[in-house]
């Protein structure tokens, strides 16, 4: 095997389905298996060990997700985007934590990557990796978050951006990318539709393509997320991780960080992950809780950014799953918005519905005894509330309107007992 002396600690791309593993040259699938065989990066953790250690970490100052570089799969002289992706705020919740019967919980608010979700880690390795090839054009299909992350990042780096989206795609993503200057096909049919198109223009037109599924980088940015909250929290791993689940490349990539961290020595535990999903798009619980293959389904959830009926990570994400001797979990849409009224009213965060799915099921497994009180527990809040404001509007009441000589004020703060300083 060969390896790229351009990427310094990249041993190879490792087939997930058959085991193959192929030098960095392999563009996206495994050559052997095709669509289905997902490649995974491999690196050489002793040499990485010897340059990544927490005093190393702790003399960076470099406060964004390319301070992990080494555990990148880009070259040390790579151009990045200017904008800040990664080191997002882990906060203590004691109020938010208190109400769901927990001693701590943290959220981790990748809301507030540039484009508002925490697509943008795998979107700027994505962007990377497209230059590296040459290439200036890169192409994806989403359901809103991966594409205003891609169309953003690649502004950013002066690449064109080609974006396929289902109809239903939300009106605040799609008009992030009209803004950040993507040609924008809606195609009118479903997400699954969106792919194939994507796909097939792919092949056609030679554009870089940034679809998780097959594109072996991406998921190394998702891990970032990761890597963060081990030394956000001072190496000290909470017990449990939260995390909801689509396509599932993101758990897959969380898990995969902090498979990395103890592999490093950096920490001396590993957490349990909770993957969750909505009730009304479970595909990949169910495939967990069967030990079967997955069967596809007709996704109905108000969390659009993991509406996914056929998710091509699934096999990723339940491998996560059982390594970290975790679980997956379902919550209603219903919860979803419980979860979204409780991280603002308590902890200050406006979540998305997909950002919240993850706090809805860590009040869930509460209750059903999956983890006790006085577990430590983390969830990563996805993605930003204003992405979706309908699935908010859903969440609260209407504001009061009041005529401007104010008749009818007092009667309202007497009610809420606003009355008094
Ligand atoms: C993409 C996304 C997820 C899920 O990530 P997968 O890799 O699809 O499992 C969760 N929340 C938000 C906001 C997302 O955009």
């Amino acid at each position: 095997m060969e390896r790229n002396h351009h990427l310094e600690f990249v041993t190879g791309l490792k087939c997930v389905f058959c085991g193959a593993v192929y030098s960095t040259r392999v563009p996206y699938t495994c050559p052997a298996c095709g669509i289905t065989g997902t490649l995974d990066v491999q690196y050489d953790y002793a040499a990485i060990a010897k340059r990544l250690t927490r005093q190393s970490l702790a003399k960076r100052h470099e406060y964004s997700h390319w301070r992990y570089r080494e555990l990148l799969p880009i070259r040390r002289d790579a151009v990045l985007p200017a904008l800040q992706v990664g080191w997002t705020p882990v906060t203590a919740t004691p109020t938010l934590a208190r109400a769901m019967g927990l001693k701590t919980l943290y959220l981790k608010d990748d809301g507030r990557n540039p484009s508002g979700s925490l697509k943008d880690r795998a979107s700027s390795v994505g962007v990377v990796k497209a230059r590296e090839k040459r290439q200036r054009i890169i192409a994806c299909a989403s359901t809103g978050n991966a594409a205003s992350s891609l169309a953003a990042m690649a502004a950013s780096l002066g690449l064109r951006s080609v974006i396929f989206v289902p109809e239903r795609a939300l009106e605040p993503k799609v008009t992030q990318l009209l803004i950040f200057g993507a040609t924008v096909l809606r195609v009118l049919g479903s997400y699954e539709d969106a792919f194939q198109m994507c796909q097939r223009a792919c092949e056609r037109w030679g554009w870089y393509n940034r679809n998780s599924a097959i594109n072996p980088y991406l998921v190394e940015g998702k891990k970032t997320v990761g890597l963060e909250i081990c030394e956000q929290l001072d190496w000290k791993v909470p017990d449990w991780v939260a995390v909801s689940v689509g396509d599932g490349c993101t758990i897959a990539g969380v898990w995969k960080a902090f498979h990395e961290m103890k592999t490093l020595g950096l920490t001396a535990h590993t957490p349990k992950m909770l993957g969750v999903q909505a009730a009304g798009a479970a595909p990949v619980t169910t495939a967990y809780r069967s030990g079967e293959a997955l069967k596809p389904i007709e996704p109905h959830t108000l969390a659009d950014s993991i509406a996914v009926g056929v998710p091509r990570n699934w096999k990723k994400a339940v491998l996560a799953v059982l390594a970290s001797r975790g679980t997956m979990i379902n919550v209603e849409d219903e919860e979803i918005l419980e979860a979204m009224r409780s991280a603002g009213r308590l902890a200050g965060i406006f979540a998305e519905p997909a950002g919240a799915t993850a706090v809805a099921g860590v009040r869930r497994a509460v209750q059903e005894g999956i983890f006790g009180g006085n577990a430590s527990v983390l969830a990563i809040v996805t993605g930003n509330g204003l992405k979706d404001i309908r699935g908010a509007q859903s969440a609260v009441a209407k504001p009061f309107d009041i005529p401007p000589d104010g008749a009818g004020l007092e009667d309202i703060l007497k009610e809420r007992g606003l009355n008094r300083g």
